[in-house]
């Protein structure tokens, strides 16, 4: 096992990394931008080392500096959480190079799910279920014939695609060409790449994802899926496990399709392949090659610690459990709780003046926030993410209320108002929600500050 593994990462992941390394007796070392020597990953680890000014390119995406710092400290591996250089293959590479380990797959694997395009014909070949559309890139001249075999409304989707940008509906013909250069030009600016490619639009799907973890014995598991179509601007706000919207078949079916897929692939590590899913359906896509926000749901319901497994496999470890030894119990909902308006959701940095957690049984709140803790502009605006688990989605819903009404975030604004109000509102006591649900309802709130 490694003696001492650096964490590539700020915020709740930081921490979540430092916290799963001390259980298992390995050395932190965090890495800091000058915005973030105050921040709680830095006073957690057992050493730190800054990486350079606030801006990411310059600290958090510093690989020079971030090698540098392993070298410094004596540090073996690197875990690189999720966002920032965990889905980086040159990274990846220059880790190995460098004789460190990466904690995470082999960057070919990382490379070739990075691509939309050859992604989804890999994963297809495999015998993963897909959605209809080009078979590769598109052209503006091939566009029209195709978007007609394929049925409007098309969805126009850039193959560097994330974040769900270079993302554009065309509804009918007419609206086709506008869409391919808009989703063109988003491309172009967002990953300087403005090849798209073409899929069959879903009209109401779910976006249910399912979690594996494969080691370098040729092992494969799922945990079970993810439910997170509550989602604005695809962006993620409200995840769940399992989905209110699939029975135990169904999860072992998909659940066996993905991991014969990555047993064949040779995947290595842990993964999500993420599905819409509609009319008993799944459409595979992408896959995130990387630890998600909202593991910690799935660690929930199966027990799993998925950090811990991860680091495990990197270290050449053999998985000390079977599918069959995996269980499912209860439900699982993660609430994000975001540094931001809860409706028009305008980021919101600033100082925290009262803050207390949430506890008892069931209850799990992973956030770097403190009291006096100023959150820096600089970054991404998740403040924490509230977990809750229990026997039943009903009794996991009446202990999200309550855990909420605990949760006290002061000083800025946070969309816990959102959620109160989400935790009440009868399609979603109902698990009755598509991908659009949100956004819409979002919409009908109309201006609410
Ligand atoms: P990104 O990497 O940009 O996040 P994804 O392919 O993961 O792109 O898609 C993000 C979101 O866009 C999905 O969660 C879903 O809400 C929507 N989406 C993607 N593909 C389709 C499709 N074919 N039909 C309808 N909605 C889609």
């Amino acid at each position: 096992m490694f003696e001492k593994v650096l964490i590539a990462n700020r915020g709740e992941i930081a921490l979540r990394v430092i916290r799963a390394c001390r259980e298992m007796g390995i050395a932190t070392v965090a890495v800091h931008s000058t915005a973030d020597s105050e921040a709680m990953h830095v006073r957690l680890a057992d050493e730190s080392v800054c990486l350079g000014p606030p801006s990411a390119a310059q600290s958090y995406l510093n690989i020079p500096a971030i090698i540098a710092a392993c070298e410094i400290t004596g540090a073996e591996a690197i875990h690189p959480g999720y966002g920032f250089l965990s889905e980086n293959a040159k990274f990846a590479d220059i880790i190995k190079e460098h004789g460190l380990t990466f904690i995470g797959p082999t960057a070919d694997h990382i490379r070739m799910m990075g691509d939309k395009i050859t992604a989804k014909q890999t994963v297809k070949e495999l015998g993963i279920p897909t959605v209809p559309g080009s078979d590769g890139e598109v052209t503006d001249t091939d566009a029209p014939k195709l978007a007609g075999e394929i049925g409007y409304p098309v969805l126009i989707k850039a193959t560097a695609g994330g974040g769900g940008r270079g993302m554009k509906v065309a509804k009918s013909a007419e609206e086709l060409s506008f869409a391919l250069s808009q989703a063109r030009t988003e491309a172009k600016a967002a990953f300087g790449n403005d090849t798209v490619y073409m899929e069959k639009y879903l009209q109401k799907p779910r976006h249910i994802e399912i979690q594996i973890l494969a080691d370098s014995h040729g092992k494969v598991v799922h945990l079970g899926e993810r439910d997170c179509s509550l989602q604005r601007r695809h962006q993620k706000v409200w995840e769940e496990a399992g989905s209110p919207a699939l029975n135990a078949q169904e999860r072992d079916e998909i659940g066996s399709i993905v991991t014969r897929a990555l047993e064949k692939l040779g995947y290595l590590g842990a993964g999500t392949i993420e599905f819409l899913y509609e009319d008993g359906r799944f459409y595979f896509i992408e896959m995130n090659t990387r630890l998600q926000v909202e593991h910690p749901v799935s660690e929930a319901i199966t027990g799993i610690d998925i950090v811990r497994e991860q680091i495990r496999i990197a270290a050449g470890a053999a998985m000390d459990f079977t599918q069959k030894d995996i269980v499912f119990e209860g439900h699982a909902i993660e609430c994000r709780i975001n540094a931001e308006n809860p409706f028009t959701f305008r980021p919101s940095p600033g100082t925290i003046t009262q803050f207390h957690t949430p506890g008892g049984l069931g209850v799990r709140f992973d956030s770097a926030i403190y009291s006096g803790y100023r959150i820096p502009p600089f970054y991404d605006s998740l403040a924490g993410k509230l977990v809750v688990h229990a026997k039943n989605r009903n009794e996991c819903l009446l202990r999200l209320r309550r855990a909420l009404n605990e949760l006290v975030v002061d000083g800025i604004e946070t969309t816990i108002p959102l959620f109160q109000k989400l935790v009440r509102e009868p399609d979603i006591i109902d698990g009755d929600y598509s991908i659009h649900w949100l956004e819409k309802y979002l919409a009908n709130l109309g201006p609410q500050s």
